[in-house]
């Protein structure tokens, strides 16, 4: 596959942006540029067609330009945008929708992206709780901010050790977000216990899709709703990823564990810009000035018809079509198929995944948490997927990422691609 003009006009970019990339992680070998998207498939620059799973880290849960969406976005910019003070229609409606199916949303808030979502949250639960400390997940990502940029894919010699994600972050935020392990309920009562009445949040992606898809194990998202309540610690489930994607309540609807806050963005809106907070009444209500709140949340952009047009639309198919049982379908199928490949030439792998999403793990055995993935062979799956990236397959760049089916994608996508893994991994075990 040539990549000529891509290779050139990354050489251009390069001229004006740091690296040609405006996020860190898209630094990766070979830059593609984009020039077209439809439904399941990307163009790059020199007219190679793929079948895409990264979906963009996950938004394009219907496809790429899906055009109802599209439709309903430019219909509503031909009537309606943005007001600063004030609100329009579109934002009341979005809001309600979200608050009649995620069990934890009793009042939300619009932003723009996850991280301002996470950064609200962690910001209100210091509010509410008047402490400082945060907890996270050794693995788990929440977003660039100094609250919670640390330990995210740490080197195995970093794991659970001070390991802030970039230079420059304040060092008192680094020290007050402390780290533990998933599916380790004993460690999270050592911490809060160690760190008694100092813990104003915990915060959790209730499936880790960050490192893949590490699945909570029985009782364990319980498990973190009781000690939350015992030590008067907010809970709160960053379903950017989860939400919308896994069930329209989000990932607490399929587990039936409640969170205090939620934080949402990605596929809720199908690629166009909007997240949300959402969460208890009560604590939500901090945020209303008008009656006492005394926690400020703000953003020009914030509730712009492109982000809630797009939301209500994306919702309106998931209440009318059946996406997901087509994506939770596929998504059978590809694990099923690629557990057959692995058999079929006795290799080392595991499939993970729930729904939409899958992951495959050079290791032979289920990963629990972010160390037992120090025993997955990352360096096979470099070559794996540059191999798979050759004969058109699109998926996310690092080892331990996840992959997502959109309702776009056909059992023929996911039948060539399961021939096109199938023949790399015979290539990669003969060589
Ligand atoms: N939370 C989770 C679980 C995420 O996966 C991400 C982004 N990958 C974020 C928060 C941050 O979202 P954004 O990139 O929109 O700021």
């Amino acid at each position: 596959m040539l990549n000529e003009k891509s290779k050139q006009l990354h050489e251009e970019a390069k001229k004006f942006t740091p690296g040609g990339v405006h996020t860190s992680i898209r630094n990766i070998d070979p830059r593609l540029i984009f020039t077209k998207s439809e439904g399941a498939y990307i163009y790059d620059a020199d007219g190679n067609k793929y079948i895409d799973f990264q979906a963009a880290f996950g938004p394009y849960i219907l496809g790429h330009n899906y055009k109802e969406v599209n439709d309903r976005v430019i219909e509503s910019l031909a009537r309606t945008d943005l007001y600063g003070v004030g609100t329009t229609d579109l934002e009341i409606k979005c809001a309600e929708k979200i608050t009649k199916y995620v069990p934890s949303a009793e009042q939300v808030l619009f932003c723009n992206s996850g991280s301002e979502a996470t950064y609200h949250a962690i910001r209100l639960s210091r509010a509410i709780t008047n402490r400082k400390k945060l907890i996270k997940f050794q693995g788990c990502y929440h977003g660039w901010h100094d609250y919670v940029a640390r330990n995210m894919l740490s080197e195995p010699h970093m794991i659970g050790k001070r390991d802030p994600g970039s230079a420059g972050m304040m060092d008192e935020a680094i020290d007050n977000t402390l780290i533990c392990t998933f599916n380790d309920l004993d460690n999270v009562e050592r911490t809060l216990v160690e760190n008694k009445n100092e813990v104003a949040a915990l915060i959790v992606e209730p499936i880790p899709h960050n490192i893949g898809c590490i699945m909570p194990e029985v009782g364990f998202l319980q498990g973190l709703r009781d000690l939350c309540s015992k030590h008067g610690t907010i809970l709160i489930f960053d379903e950017v990823i989860t939400g919308f994607r896994h069930d329209l309540g989000g990932y607490q609807n399929v587990s039936g564990v409640t969170p205090d806050l939620t934080t949402m963005g990605k596929a809720m809106a199908n690629g166009f810009p909007m997240a949300a907070l959402a969460g208890k009444k009560e604590y939500m209500e901090r945020f209303n000035t008008n009656s006492g709140g005394d926690v400020w949340f703000a953003g020009t952009y914030n509730g712009h018809a492109i982000g809630t047009s797009a939301t209500i639309a994306t919702m309106e198919i998931m209440e009318t079509e059946p996406v997901h049982q087509h994506i939770f379908a596929l998504g059978d199928r590809m694990r099923n198929g690629i557990r057959e490949i692995h058999d079929r030439l006795s290799l080392k792998a595991y499939v993970a995944g729930f729904g939409s999403v899958w992951t495959t793990y050079f290791m032979d055995f289920e990963p629990k948490n972010y160390t037992d993935l120090m025993q997955n062979d990352a360096k096979m799956y470099v070559t794996y997927r540059k191999k798979l990236l050759e004969r058109g397959i699109f998926k996310m760049p690092m080892n331990i990422k996840r992959n997502h089916i959109s309702y776009s994608h056909t059992k023929e996508d996911i039948d060539n691609t399961l021939q096109a893994i199938e023949d790399v991994l015979k290539e990669l075990v003969q060589s």
